[in-house]
C-alpha cells in the first residue's frame, strides 16, 4: 500500500487574513479537504483551492478522521481542517490516536492556527496577558463534575479563564453553573469579554462583568474570557496588566 500524507490544519477563526501561509499553501496543494461542513464553507471559495472538498456533520468526528486517514493510506494528500487551532478542541489529538491504535501507515503534519481565545483576546484588547486556563463547557466527552472541578481550581488560582463551547440548546444552564462557581472565588465586578463569531461575518464584541454576563447573548459561536483579580476595563479595552512598573 502506497502511503500518502494527512495534514491536520488549523484554519484560524474564519477569515483568510488570519490563516497562516502554511495553512493556505497546504489547502491549495492537497487532493482532498475534509472537514465539518461549516468550516468547508468558510474555505472552499478561497482562490487556488482545487482539491475535492468532503463535508462532514457534527458529532461524526471519528468517522471523518477515519475517512481522511483512509484516503491518505491510499496514497492521497489530505487536509483535515479544524477551525482555530487544530490541537485545541480540534482534530489533531484524535488523528494521532487513530494512527497509533489502528497502526495507520501515513505521514502526519499538524498545522497550528489562531485559536478562538486569541482571536477574541485581540478584539477585546489584552485580557489574557498572564497565566490562563482554557475550559470547554461541553460535557459530551468530559463529565460535568470534572469540568466543575477545573473551573473551581482555575478560579481559586486566579487564572484568566477562557470558556469554549459555552452554551448549546441541549445544555443551556451550564454557563449559569460555571458563573456561580467563578463567583465564589472571583469578584462580581471581574471584567468579562464576550466575543461572538470572532473574525467572521457578524462578529460582536461585548465587555461586561461576571455579575452581568448572563444578560448577554451567548451561543456556541461565542468565546468568553473572564479576567483575573487585576483585569481592568480601559475605555473600549479589557486589559490584564502583567505587572510592569509604569
Ligand atoms: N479548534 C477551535 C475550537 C473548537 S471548539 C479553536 O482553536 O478555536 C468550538 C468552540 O470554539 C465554539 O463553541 C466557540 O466557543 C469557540 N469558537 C470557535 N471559533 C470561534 C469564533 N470565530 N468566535 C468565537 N468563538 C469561536
Amino acid at each position: 500500500m502506497r502511503s500518502g500524507k494527512i495534514y491536520v490544519v488549523g484554519m484560524g477563526p474564519g477569515n483568510e487574513e488570519h490563516m497562516s501561509i502554511r495553512c493556505r499553501k497546504v489547502l491549495s496543494e492537497v487532493e482532498y479537504i475534509v472537514g465539518y461542513k461549516k468550516y468547508i464553507q468558510l474555505i472552499k471559495h478561497l482562490p487556488n483551492i482545487s482539491g475535492e472538498c468532503i463535508e462532514g456533520v457534527m458529532k461524526k468526528e471519528v468517522d471523518r478522521c477515519r475517512e481522511a486517514l483512509d484516503l491518505a493510506e491510499k496514497g492521497h494528500s489530505v487536509a483535515l481542517v479544524s477551525s482555530g487551532d487544530s490541537g485545541i478542541y480540534g482534530m489533531a489529538g484524535l488523528v494521532l490516536e487513530l494512527i497509533e491504535h489502528e497502526v495507520r501507515s501515513v505521514d502526519c503534519e499538524i498545522i497550528p492556527g489562531i485559536t478562538a481565545a486569541h482571536a477574541a483576546a485581540s478584539r477585546l484588547g489584552a485580557p489574557i496577558m498572564h497565566d490562563s486556563a482554557y475550559i470547554s463547557l461541553s460535557n459530551l466527552l468530559t463529565e460535568w463534575e470534572l469540568i466543575e472541578k477545573r473551573i473551581k481550581c482555575a478560579s481559586e488560582g486566579d487564572f484568566v479563564i477562557t470558556l469554549y463551547n459555552p452554551k448549546s440548546k441541549g445544555r443551556p444552564d451550564l454557563i449559569d453553573k460555571a458563573r456561580d462557581i467563578m463567583l465564589k472565588f472571583k469578584s462580581a465586578q471581574t471584567p468579562v469579554g464576550i466575543v461572538k463569531k470572532a473574525m467572521r461575518d457578524g462578529e460582536t464584541i461585548v465587555i461586561t462583568t461576571l455579575e452581568d454576563m448572563l444578560k448577554e447573548s451567548i451561543d456556541m459561536m461565542t468565546v468568553i474570557i473572564v479576567g483575573n483579580s487585576r483585569t481592568k476595563i480601559f475605555g473600549q479595552s479589557m486589559v490584564t496588566p502583567r505587572g510592569y512598573e509604569i
